[in-house]
Parts: structure tokens; sequence; C-alpha cells
């Protein structure tokens, strides 16, 4: 393939805003179109803290104001893309209305849909994904309003969280008791979780059977509960994940496995499109040797910065140049007024013999390590200790062994962890 002159990337996420972002600071100064029918891109994480608390506007949460688009050569096409047309060698998106878009590379980031309650009435529910689904969860979030959160993952924990501060009278409701574990450890995830109540939030451990019309107590929904018990509410939202949207790389004739195949620079089963985020499953040797292990597809990512480092892979990939390394997957989440953040994996599941330290603070948890039975760091979780987790994520990303009774000791400066 030689040097591409016009590059189309579908979807305008954190991901094909990356990308885009990085095939200019590359060095690319070929024709780029981002199509994106919501319009100018824009971040998504505020649409459950800042901009559901009305804190942050819509100019806010742009990933870049208008003028970096023009500056910068960036053509945003508000239009929805229908099909992608891999007949012939170039590739083609074909838009709403029909216009067709012809490329030397073709970026796939349609990103993910929030996955819906499969139960009798589940349609009724509200998600959360675009800024749309933000402004009307906003309209309804209002003192004295009950509102029934399903799914007390982070996204629903989020949302009941901000309910909370608006004044509204949040039930959160999951069939697990402790939710959160695998991505935090047992112990802050039980530390989290018990936030709830102690901010107003009511929390039930149930399994939602069915949303019905209100009957009693003058609410619009019920939310029936496996067992009998029901919810009465002004507005229901659902908060149980998403799925990839792989829609238009599936209808044409793309691989996808939960998740359009990818390898690590964003390359598809087609020679000039590639893809990335949310959308996206990365296929990835596990070991470089000879007769060993084959690729594996990795777990989807579903987080902020893993979206944008894979737009900047898949920049890297059109343009026929190596990506960058990447380290551990790190997430935040931001709720009652908590920052949390984790690196690695603590999904003690996945590692057997793997053991978990705690760093407390007055007897609480404020930071948990799953340290391997080797004595590698696999993953780290923190409330409020942001420098532990980067010093942790720096142990993991050079392989280091550390002390765990120094990752253990609050008085051990978190900066000194990684030395
Ligand atoms: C409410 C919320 C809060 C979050 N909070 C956090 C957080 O605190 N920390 C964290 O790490 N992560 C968080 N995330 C996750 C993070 O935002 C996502 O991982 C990230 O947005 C994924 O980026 P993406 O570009 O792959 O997909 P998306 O952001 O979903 O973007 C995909 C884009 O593609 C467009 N598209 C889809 N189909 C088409 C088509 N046919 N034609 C053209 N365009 C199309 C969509 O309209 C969309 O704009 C949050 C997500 C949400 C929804």
């Amino acid at each position: 393939m030689g040097t591409p002159e016009r590059i189309v990337i579908v979807g305008g996420g954190v991901a094909g805003f990356s990308a885009a972002q990085e095939l200019r600071s590359r060095g690319y100064a070929g024709a780029l179109t981002l199509v994106s029918p919501e319009g100018l891109p824009y971040d998504r994480p505020p649409l459950s803290k800042g901009y559901l608390l009305g804190t942050e506007d819509a100019g806010r949460i742009l990933l870049a104001p208008e003028s970096w688009y023009a500056e910068h050569g960036v053509e945003v096409v508000a239009a929805r893309a229908t099909a992608l047309d891999l007949s012939g060698y170039r590739p083609v998106a074909v838009l709403e209305r029909g216009t067709r878009l012809g490329a030397d590379r073709l970026l796939v980031a349609t990103g993910a849909l929030p996955r819906r309650l499969g139960i009798p009435g589940g349609e009724r529910a509200l998600a959360l994904r675009s800024r749309g689904d933000a402004d009307a969860l906003r309209r309804v979030l209002v003192p004295g309003a009950r509102i029934a959160v399903v799914g007390a993952g982070l996204i629903g924990a989020e949302v009941a969280s901000a309910a909370a501060a608006l004044g509204a009278d949040a039930t959160l409701i999951d069939p697990v008791a402790t939710p959160l574990v695998p991505a935090v450890g047992e112990d802050l995830a039980l530390r989290l979780h018990a936030m709830h109540g102690e901010r107003g939030v009511a929390t039930l451990v149930a399994a939602p059977a069915a949303i019905e019309d209100g009957t009693h107590d003058a609410a619009p929904h019920l939310v029936r509960l496996a067992g009998g018990r029901a919810v009465a509410a002004d507005a229901v939202v659902v908060g149980v994940g998403v799925t990839p949207d792989t829609a238009l790389a599936e209808a044409a004739g793309l691989e996808a496995d939960d998740g359009i195949v990818v390898g690590p620079d964003g390359s598809t089963s087609h020679h000039a499109v590639f893809a990335a985020g949310d959308a996206t499953r990365v296929r990835r040797q596990v070991a470089v040797v000879r007769g060993g292990p084959p690729a594996v597809l990795q777990r989807r990512a579903e987080h902020w910065e893993a979206a944008v480092r894979s737009g900047q892979a898949a920049a890297a990939g059109m343009l026929g140049e190596a990506p960058a390394e990447v380290g551990a997957p790190w997430f935040w989440s931001d709720r009652h007024g908590v920052h949390v953040e984790a690196v690695g994996t603590m999904d003690a599941r996945q590692a057997p013999g793997a053991r978990t330290v705690l760093r407390e603070a007055d007897g609480v948890p404020v930071a948990a390590f799953l340290v391997a039975a080797d004595g590698h760091l696999l993953g780290a979780a923190a409330i409020d200790q942001p420098l532990v987790v980067r010093a942790a994520r720096r142990i993991i990303d050079r392989g280091l062994v550390p002390d765990p009774d120094r990752l253990a000791d609050p008085s051990v400066d978190p900066r000194r962890l990684a030395r």
C-alpha cells in the first residue's frame, strides 16, 4: 500500500478524534474527513459527572474547539454512515442521503451501544451514552424525583451519585451484592458500595424482572424485582454495560467477534480498513517466540484511555508506521465526591495464587494491590490516591517486583514506590 492521500474516519468519539489528531501530529498532510453524526466530537465521561450535574456545559466537553478542525485541515461531516462499500480496491463510506466518500484508508470508530434490559418493559429504561441521553436524564433528575437505577457498575453508580447530589431519591438495583469486585478488588468495592447508603442512595440486591406501568404511589413506572418486591419510580435508568457497535463493519464483511477484530495497529481483515475504540477487540501475540502460542483475542477495553490509545495506534497503522507500546490498562471513575482509579487487573479470579495487599489510612482501605505469586504487580486500585496508581502503573510497565510491605505502608511516599 502506498502513502495515503485521503483518509476517512467513521465515528467522532474519542477514538476517531484521537486518530485524526495523531495523523496530523505524525505529519500526515493528505485529506482527512471525520464522519460524526453528532457534529463536533465531544467527551463522554463528563456525561455521567459534570455535564449531568450541570457544572459543565456542551462547550466545555468538546474534545477540541471548532477552530482546531480548520487549523488542522480536518473536515467534519455531520452525517451517519449507512454502509461501507468494500467491493473495490478503495473502501467507500456511504452516508445517509447517498453521499459516497472513497478513501485510501478508512477507520471505523463506531464505539459501543448501551446494553438494553432484556426484560418485559426494558425499553422504558433510559440509557446513557450520548449527550442527548444525558440531556434527557438531566430533565428527570430533579429534587424529590424517584429514580431507579438498574446496574451498580461504573455508570450506574455515577448516575445514582449525581441523582443524589441533585436531590433526587435514587434506588440502585443490582443482583450482585458488591459490584465492581473484578475492577477494583473486594476491599475497595465494599467501601465504594457502602458510600451509596451513606449518601442517601438506597441499594437493593435483586434482579429486575419487568418494568410496568406504575399503578400506585402516582409513579409512572414500577420496577418488578425477582422475588416479588417492586420499586416505584418516576424514571428508570439502565447501566448494565455496552455492546460494541459492529453493525457497519459486520455488514461489510469485516471479521468481528464481540468487537471488530483488529491487530495492535488497528488493522482489520480488509487491507485498507482500520478500526479503533470501544467497537474493537485486539488480537495480540502474547509471546513472540517461534512455535509459541498463537495470537489471542483480548477482552474489549471499554475505557477512555484505551480508546485514545487505540485511535493513536490505528493512525500509525494507517500510515504504515509502528504504533507506540501499550502499557497496563487504566481507568477512572468519580462518585459521591471521590475519585477512583485502577490500573492493570484487579481480577483475582484470573490470577491463581495472587494475593491482595492493602494500604490503609485510619483503618480504611485507600489502595489495593494485586500481587502475583511470583511477586510481580498485576494491578492496583485506589480511592483519592492518584499518585499511588501512577506509581503502580510504572511498576507494572517496567516489570518491577515491589516490596509488599512498602506498598502497604501509608507512610511510604507513593512517588518512591516505583524506585
Ligand atoms: C456516560 C459515560 C461515562 C464514562 N466515564 C468514563 C470514565 O469515567 N472513565 C473511563 O475510563 N471511561 C469512561 N467512559 C468510557 C469512555 O467514554 C469510552 O470508552 C469512550 O468514549 C470510547 O470511545 P469511542 O470513540 O470508541 O466510542 P464512542 O465514544 O462511543 O464514539 C463512537 C462514535 O461513533 C459514532 N457512530 C456510530 N455509528 C456511526 C455511523 N454509522 N456513522 C457515523 N458515526 C457513527 C457515534 O455517534 C459516536 O459518536 C464513559 C462512557 C460513558 C458513556
